[in-house]
C-alpha cells in the first residue's frame, strides 16, 4: 500500500459495501469473503484521479464520448475523472450541473465529478450556483473566445460572426471573476494563456512544424496570464489552480507565489514530463497540444516542480480530435492529445527512469489532487472508511504503447510505439473490478463525485 506519507506498508485492504472496511496484516483470512483478488508483487494506490479530461460529451461526440474516455480511464487505472466543462451546450449553469451528475455516472465505468464552465465577463453570478450543484471547480478559459449562441469554445475567432463572439476574459474581468469566487469559497482553475501575447507573436503564415508553433504560442503567452493571475489572487483571496503548466518560468513563479503564502496551486500533464520539441520529429502531429511542449530545461523544471510539490497534480488534457480532423495539415488540424489511459504508465516510466519518485507520482495522482479538489477523504486516500477506489500496478512490467488497442474512439498517441516501464493491472471503482490484466468490464458503473460542503457534506 502506498501510504500519504510516502512510505508503503504490505496488507491485504478489505472492501465491503463500497468502501474499505478494513486494513489487516498480510496473509491474514477474511471469513466470508465474496471474492479474494490476488495482487502478490503489485503496488496498490489509492485510485487514481484524473482532474483533467475532456470527454466531449455532449456536443462534439464524433470526437469522443463518455463511454469511450471512461473505459479508456479504467484501462489506465484511473477510478476517477473530472470532466471539463466545454461541451456544447458547456456545463455553464447549476441545470447542466444537476442533469449530469444524474445521467453522467449512469453511463460511465469511473467515478464521475464535474467542472463548470466560467467565462469572466456576462455569468459571474452563476459561481455560486455552479459550487451549490457540486461542480468540483469553475474553469477559466482565459485567452479564449466562445460562441455566444452554441455556448461553444472557438479556437478561431474569424469562423464566427462578430456578434456571436463572446470575447476573452480582461484582466478586469478576472479581477472581478476572483473576487465571486473568494465570496463563494469556490475553487478556480484557469488555462493560462494571455489572447493579447498570442496574438502578437502571430507571424502570418501557418505554423507548418513545431519549432513555428513554439514561435506563435510563446512560454510568455503561459507566463503572463499566470503571474497575473498570481497577482489577483494576492488580493482578492479566490483559491486559483493553474492548469497544465507548460513551461519552467511558469514553475518558478507559482514557487514563488507558495512561498509567498498565496492561494495558488498548480497542475502539469504527463506530456510536457516526458515529452518536448525534439520529439516531434518521430511523433509527429501527435504532439501538436496546446500549450505545446518546449524544451529539455520545461521538462527537467516541471519534473522538479513535481517533485518538491510546486506542482499539486498531475492531469491527462485527455482532448481527442477525430482521426479525420487530426488528418489534415499540422499547421490546421486542432491541438490536443489522446493521454488519459497512459498518464500513469508514463509517469511510472519517469519513477522507472528515476526522474521522479514514486511517492512524488502518487502524491500528485491521488492524496493532493483530492485534497486541492475537497473530495478527500473518501477519494486519494487508502484508508478505512474511504470509498473503495484502488489501482494496482506493476512497477516493472515493460509494454509497448499501440495506439491501434486504446479504448478512446481516436486511436492514436503521442507515445505510440514507445517502451514503458510500469503499468496498471488492477482498476477497482467502488470496491467493483472495472479494469483487470488490461480487460475492461464495461458494465460496471462508476458515482458523482463532489466537493465536500461546508458543514462537513461528503463526496461520493
Ligand atoms: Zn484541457
Amino acid at each position: 500500500l502506498s501510504l500519504p506519507d510516502g512510505t508503503t506498508a504490505v496488507a491485504d485492504l478489505v472492501c465491503s459495501d463500497g468502501r474499505i472496511g478494513d486494513i489487516v496484516g498480510p496473509n491474514s483470512r477474511v471469513a466470508d469473503a465474496d471474492e479474494e483478488i490476488d495482487v502478490t508483487g503489485l503496488h496498490l494506490l489509492p485510485g487514481v484521479i484524473d482532474p483533467h479530461v475532456h470527454t466531449r460529451d455532449p456536443g462534439a461526440t464524433h470526437k469522443e464520448d463518455l463511454e469511450h474516455a471512461s473505459r479508456a480511464a479504467a484501462a489506465g487505472g484511473i477510478t476517477t475523472i473530472f470532466e471539463m466543462p466545454n461541451t456544447v451546450p458547456p456545463a455553464g449553469d447549476a441545470t447542466a450541473i444537476d442533469e449530469r451528475r444524474v445521467t453522467h455516472p449512469e453511463r460511465s465505468v469511473v467515478n464521475i465529478g464535474l467542472w463548470g464552465l466560467v467565462l469572466g465577463h456576462e455569468d459571474r453570478s452563476t459561481l455560486r450556483s455552479l459550487a451549490e450543484a457540486g461542480a468540483v471547480a469553475g474553469k477559466l478559459f482565459w485567452g479564449y473566445f466562445f460562441d455566444r449562441q452554441t455556448g461553444a469554445l472557438v479556437y478561431d475567432p474569424a469562423t464566427l460572426p462578430e456578434d456571436r463572439r463572446v470575447p476573452p476574459a480582461s484582466i478586469g474581468d478576472v479581477r472581478k471573476l476572483f473576487t465571486e469566487a473568494a465570496a463563494a469559497n469556490f475553487l478556480l482553475g484557469i488555462h493560462c494563456e494571455d489572447r493579447s501575447v498570442l496574438d502578437s507573436a502571430r507571424t502570418g503564415t501557418p505554423a507548418e512544424d513545431y519549432e513555428a508553433l513554439l514561435r506563435v504560442r510563446p512560454t510568455e503567452a503561459e507566463t503572463v496570464a499566470i503571474a497575473a493571475a498570481i497577482e489577483l489572487a494576492a488580493t482578492t483571496s479566490a483559491r486559483i489552480h493553474i492548469l497544465h503548466i507548460s513551461s519552467a518560468r511558469g514553475v518558478d513563479l507559482v514557487r514563488r507565489a507558495k512561498q509567498d503564502g498565496l492561494p495558488v496551486t498548480a497542475e502539469t500533464c504527463p506530456h510536457y514530463l516526458s515529452l518536448t520539441a525534439a520529439d516531434y520529429e518521430g511523433v509527429g502531429s501527435a504532439l501538436k497540444i496546446f500549450p505545446p511542449v518546449r524544451r529539455e530545461l520545461d521538462r527537467q523544471a516541471l519534473l522538479a516542480g513535481v517533485q518538491d510539490g510546486t506542482i499539486d497534480s498531475i492531469g491527462s488534457d485527455h482532448a481527442p480530435h477525430s482521426l479525420e480532423e487530426r488528418a489534415g495539415s499540422f499547421a490546421t488540424q486542432p491541438a490536443g492529445a489522446v493521454a488519459v489511459e497512459t498518464m500513469l504508465s508514463v509517469l511510472l516510466d519517469l519513477v522507472a527512469a528515476s526522474e521522479l519518485s514514486l511517492a512524488a507520482v502518487v502524491r500528485a495522482l491521488t492524496w493532493r489532487t483530492a485534497d486541492l479538489y475537497r473530495v478527500a477523504p473518501r477519494k486519494g486516500r487508502l484508508e478505512v472508511g474511504a470509498d473503495a477506489d484502488v489501482t494496482a500496478v506493476d512497477l516493472s512490467s515493460s509494454w509497448t504503447v499501440d495506439a491501434a488497442e486504446l479504448h478512446s474512439k481516436a486511436r492514436m498517441s503521442p507515445w505510440h510505439g514507445r517502451q514503458l516501464v510500469g503499468r496498471p493491472k488492477l482498476t477497482v471503482v467502488g470496491g467493483q473490478v472495472a479494469m483487470r490484466d488490461g480487460h475492461v468490464f464495461s458494465d460496471v458503473r462508476g458515482r458523482f463525485v463532489e466537493p465536500l460542503r461546508e458543514g462537513g457534506r461528503s463526496s461520493g
